[in-house]
């Protein structure tokens, strides 16, 4: 398979009971170790909710999101089920300021509820 990101061939190890397996992978093990998958959740109080903020990467990588399509759709996923009282909100790239909690703050008193707001790159 392709690397998404660096573009590099890479094998899958398979044993006998993944031998007929299909499954796809976009990421090769050196970029995923590279740029390592680690949530890291933050609250900040809006004027009358919460927002509350999941980043999927602890750094700002050069990367080609498109690697990491399946696990950012199972971590999506995982909140869209199990947290249906926030108003979500999915990013690739968030910058934390001023305007954007002004912003969502807004959002949130509209939808009456507080916002969950996931990304992967989270400036500050
Ligand atoms: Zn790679």
């Amino acid at each position: 398979m392709d690397c998404y990101n660096c573009k590099k061939k890479f094998f899958v190890k398979r044993n006998f009971l993944t031998l007929f397996e299909t499954k796809k992978y976009y990421i090769c093990n050196a970029c995923r170790k590279e740029h390592p998958i680690k949530l890291s959740f933050e609250t900040i109080p809006l004027e009358n909710y919460n927002l509350y903020l999941v980043s999927i990467f602890q750094a700002v990588y050069d990367l080609n999101l498109e690697s990491y399509a399946i696990e950012i759709a199972r971590i999506v996923e995982y909140f869209l089920k199990n947290k249906p009282e926030y108003f979500l909100v999915f990013i690739e790239k968030f910058k934390l300021d001023d305007l954007s909690v002004e912003l969502l703050s807004f959002v949130a008193d509209c939808e009456k509820k507080s916002v969950l707001l996931i990304c992967c790159e989270l400036k500050k």
